[in-house]
């Protein structure tokens, strides 16, 4: 018999973490019903995250209209839905506990500055900071955003879909920002700590992540914290080879496309989907496509042809 205590701590957690920048589409729906199957799959939980901590980039009522949208799909998540919005003090405490440890440094430098200064691109296609304040602040400059360091080694780590993954930080990304010259913390910073606080295991989204995975680890790393299992989606892509993505406006998906949009997301991500499927009451849909998930069936490319 299984000790009830090391089962419940090792029990799957997976999570889905949109960004209300926009109504849900075809790739955040390709996300949250590939972590909803693989958590169910292995009879595990799922939490739904709202990722605000950009107030920039978030657009009210978004949030809203994203779980109204998840209902509607039928999706059922455990425990209340956490909005990084209301979490900025564990954030603030995470960057104490790095500036505390020597491994969080203030930055002066401006966009101009950067942009003067670097001589490599990073992963993301930006510019790769060159390290101008890793020594200290220049003497009468005054702190902006607040960085990472990171170390100069490989992070090798194995995507449950992908496959071996590798990178270099301070070569492919450079030192990161923890909390941005405008006052919000980084992307970085809040999913980390929220991963870990809600004890979320294992992480099931979009490929074009993958590159931000050493970071986390990294980070994780640094304050102490697990990291989870990894598995990328690939992305759905236009004809032209572009992400289907909110700022390049993706048609919002919602319910009243009922059980034939889940199902085109199933056939996306490699499942078998019988014929038949999409004239399935929801109920059924979910129970069928829960015992038939397969997580091996998913392409491990990056980006796929989304049906018109
Ligand atoms: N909030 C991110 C997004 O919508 C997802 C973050 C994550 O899954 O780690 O792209």
């Amino acid at each position: 018999m299984s000790d009830p205590q090391t089962a419940t701590a090792t029990r799957y957690r997976g999570r889905f973490a949109p960004s209300p920048t926009g109504p849900l589409h075809f790739g955040s729906l390709v996300a949250a019903v590939g972590s909803y199957l693989d958590a169910r799959a292995n009879d595990g939980e799922w939490l739904v995250r709202i990722e605000d901590v950009d107030v920039p980039r978030t657009m009210p009522g978004a949030a809203d209209g994203i779980l109204r949208t998840l209902e509607g799909f039928g999706f059922e998540w455990d425990g209340e839905v956490v909005f990084q919005s209301r979490r900025l003090d564990c954030y603030h405490a995470a960057l104490v506990h790095l500036q505390l440890a020597g491994l969080a440094y203030p930055c002066s430098c401006s966009r101009s500055e950067i942009a003067a200064s670097a001589t490599r691109r990073s992963v993301d296609g930006g510019l790769l900071y060159p390290g101008s304040c890793r020594a200290g602040l220049r003497d009468g400059a005054a702190a902006r955003a607040w960085r990472l360091r990171v170390p100069d080694r490989e992070f090798v780590f194995q995507d449950r879909i992908q496959g071996e993954s590798r990178q270099n930080l301070e070569r492919d990304v450079g030192d990161f920002v923890l909390l941005r010259a405008d006052g919000q913390y980084a992307y970085q910073t809040a999913v980390v700590v929220d991963d870990a606080a809600q004890g979320v295991n294992s992480v099931v989204r979009g490929i074009d992540l993958l590159d931000s995975t050493a970071r986390q680890v990294w980070l994780l790393q640094c304050l102490g914290l697990p990291a989870p299992r990894y598995a990328h989606l690939p992305v759905a892509v236009n004809p032209a080879g572009e992400k289907l993505s909110k700022q390049m406006r993706a048609p919002a998906v919602g319910p009243a496309q009922g059980v034939g949009m889940l199902a085109r997301v199933l056939r996306f991500l490699g499942q078998p989907v019988p014929e038949g499927m999409e004239k399935m009451p929801l109920a059924d849909f979910w129970r069928w496509a829960i015992g038939a998930w397969r997580l091996s069936c998913v392409p491990a490319v990056r980006a796929i042809l989304a049906e018109r």
